[in-house]
């Protein structure tokens, strides 16, 4: 599964969220292949009657059958397109305290 800070991909467009992790869907890659619907083994997905700019028919997530996702990236795999993915987002990293430096130390000592 590909990680990625959370501050890299917040405004891809998603389909789902759970947790950390969301089902990022790039629309106009899509094919209308449907591979993605019928490879779910929780019947997520659907078409949804909307053509995109290659007038295919894009998937969606059914209406109440969000909580349904686990996860499990099979679409994602089916997809030819990589139109369809989970992403784990990550917190952006902290960045460590920077020491003072050397020659700060010493002058901050000599002024007092
Ligand atoms: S990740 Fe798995 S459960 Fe979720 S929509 Fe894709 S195929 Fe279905
Ligand atoms: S498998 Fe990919 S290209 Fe095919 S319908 Fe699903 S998202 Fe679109």
């Amino acid at each position: 599964m590909r990680r990625y800070s959370h501050d890299l991909v917040k405004n891809l467009p998603k389909l789902l969220t759970k947790g950390k992790r969301s089902l990022f869907f790039q629309k106009n890659r899509c094919q209308g292949c449907n591979l993605c619907i019928v490879v779910c083994p929780t019947g997520v997905l659907e078409s949804s009657g909307d053509l995109n700019m290659r007038a295919a028919n894009v998937p969606r997530v059914k209406a109440g059958k969000e909580k349904s996702c686990i996860l499990c990236q099979r679409c994602e795999f089916a997809c030819p397109n990589w139109a369809i993915y989970i992403i784990d987002e990550q917190p952006e990293p902290q960045k460590p305290a920077t020491p003072a430096s050397k020659e700060g130390a010493q002058k901050a000592v000599q002024s007092t």
